[in-house]
């Protein structure tokens, strides 16, 4: 089969990060399924792995955990599919089942997660197995490609409103507007119908885009919205909208940074931070790390009854390296799809 993989951290200002591979088919261990790829999303987290701030745990390997297609084999004690199901695997693919985090249904936060893509073989290839306890069914109502952002982008987003305490009528500020932010409004609007959403991103275009999905008002990430919020979420991979949604807040308000590594070097963003201008009054910061296989069913559960229509632009699997440089640069919205 193809696949595209890296073999080193790489800087992708300089050189093309992915290369083309032809390996055998991989075959499901016994409680796996072997699934058939028709499209796989491209996450920004895929850029963290490639420039190093979430590494692999080993290299070759193949990126990519936004991934759908059809169950073509099952391994022995996998009984869950038949063949031709049409099913997603996300960010995790597995954890260790046992221990308390994985007991409380937080299993996104166990010391044994195992990830999709980056501690082991995913997406951007023909074909890929996968336990079949971490496999989800899809809606009928989307296509492949749509699908595919709203295994990470869309579930994460979930995730992110769920931590954040959200309740209709708050003001949220959503601080990026990438493929996350554009799914995360679409659900609140519906979930929330008295919600005022205020989106802060430095793209003209991805502000008339949150226009138009139902923000009240877009602005620039160090504009002031023109009312306090309860809430913001932060999927930006720059430390300054932390500081401005800080001091955006309402008293009390908390900022959910949903961002696996921030990229910009300035880890110091505490010494910015000051205490009277952005935390007193009892504003809370509060991160979200990976995904639980509750937030995808979730999500797509919810995804399906409202049909969020996700803004796609589709590449051939061999044209990774484009779509990998599209999310670094910014300049296209939406998700990015691999067709193989
Ligand atoms: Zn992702
Ligand atoms: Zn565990």
């Amino acid at each position: 089969m193809r696949a595209m993989i890296i073999e080193r951290v790489v800087d992708v200002s300089k050189e093309e990060p992915l290369k083309p591979i032809d390996i055998p088919v991989p075959k499901p261990e016994e409680n796996q399924v072997l699934i058939k790829i028709s499209a796989c999303g491209v996450c920004r987290t895929d850029l963290d792995e490639i420039e190093g701030r979430t590494p692999p745990a080993v290299y070759p390997v193949i990126l990519g955990h936004q991934v759908i297609g059809e169950i073509v084999d099952s391994g022995e004690k996998a009984h869950n599919f038949k063949k031709g199901d049409r099913v997603g695997i996300g960010w995790i693919f597995k954890s260790c089942g046992v221990c308390e985090y994985c007991a409380s249904g937080n299993e996104n936060l166990c010391d044994f997660f195992v990830a999709t893509g980056r501690d082991v073989n995913g997406g951007y290839a023909e074909y890929i197995v996968a336990y079949e306890d971490f496999v989800f069914k899809i809606p009928d109502s989307f296509s492949d490609i749509d699908a595919a952002p709203l295994l990470c982008a869309g579930s994460i987003g979930w995730r992110s409103i769920r931590l954040s305490g959200l309740k209709n009528g708050y003001t949220v500020g959503l601080y990026g507007f990438g493929a996350s932010g554009h799914i995360v409004i679409q659900i609140i609007r519906y979930l929330y119908p008295d919600t005022r959403v205020f989106v802060f991103t430095r793209s003209e275009k991805e502000q008339e885009l949150a226009c138009e999905l139902g923000a009240s008002w877009a602005g620039r990430i160090t504009d002031n919205p023109p009312v306090f919020l309860n809430v913001a979420i932060d999927t930006t991979p720059a430390w300054l909208p932390v500081v401005s949604a800080l001091k955006s807040l309402r008293k009390g308000g908390r900022l959910i940074i949903n961002a696996i590594r921030k990229e910009s070097s300035d880890r110091d963003v505490f010494h910015y931070i000051q205490y009277e201008e952005h935390l007193w009054l009892e504003k809370e910061i509060k991160s979200v790390a990976n995904v639980s296989r509750r937030d995808i069913a979730e999500f797509l559960q919810i995804a399906s009854k409202i049909s969020i229509k996700p803004e796609i632009t589709t590449y051939h699997l061999l044209e990774a390296n484009a779509a990998i440089l599209d999310i670094k640069s910014g300049k296209k919205p939406g998700a990015k799809v691999l067709i193989p």
